[in-house]
C-alpha cells in the first residue's frame, strides 16, 4: 500500500476517501481511531489515506491534485448537491450525504 495523503482530521479523511471511492479508487483510512488510545502512544496521529492497489497511483495522484486545487479555487462558497440536494459548506468538494462531486459552475 502507498500512503497518499495526511488529513487534517477524520472528517477530511472520510470526505477524501469517499471522493476517491466515487472515482473507483480503492483506498482505506488509517489512524482515525487512535486518539482513544493516545495514552499508550507517543503522539496522536492524523488520519492518513492509503491506496490499496498500487497500479492506480499515477491516476490517483491526479485526482488528489484536482481535489486540493479545487478546494483552494472554490473558496468558501456553500453549495447544494446536484444529486440529492444536501447543503454543504464551501470547504467540502463532495457531498457528505451521497458522495457526488460539487457541480462546476
Ligand atoms: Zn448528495
Amino acid at each position: 500500500m502507498i500512503q497518499l495523503y495526511q488529513a487534517r482530521d477524520r472528517i477530511e479523511a472520510q470526505l477524501l476517501k469517499d471522493y476517491l471511492l466515487f472515482h473507483g479508487v480503492e483506498c482505506v483510512v488509517l489512524g482515525d481511531f487512535l486518539s482513544g488510545a493516545a495514552g499508550e502512544l507517543p503522539a496522536v496521529q492524523f488520519p492518513t489515506i492509503w491506496l490499496v492497489d498500487d497500479v492506480d497511483e499515477a491516476r490517483v495522484r491526479q485526482l488528489l491534485d484536482q481535489y486540493q486545487h479545487r478546494a483552494q479555487a472554490d473558496g468558501q462558497q456553500a453549495w447544494d448537491c446536484p444529486v440529492c440536494g444536501e447543503h454543504s459548506e464551501g470547504n467540502f468538494d463532495i457531498c457528505c450525504n451521497c458522495g457526488a462531486e460539487r457541480a462546476s459552475s
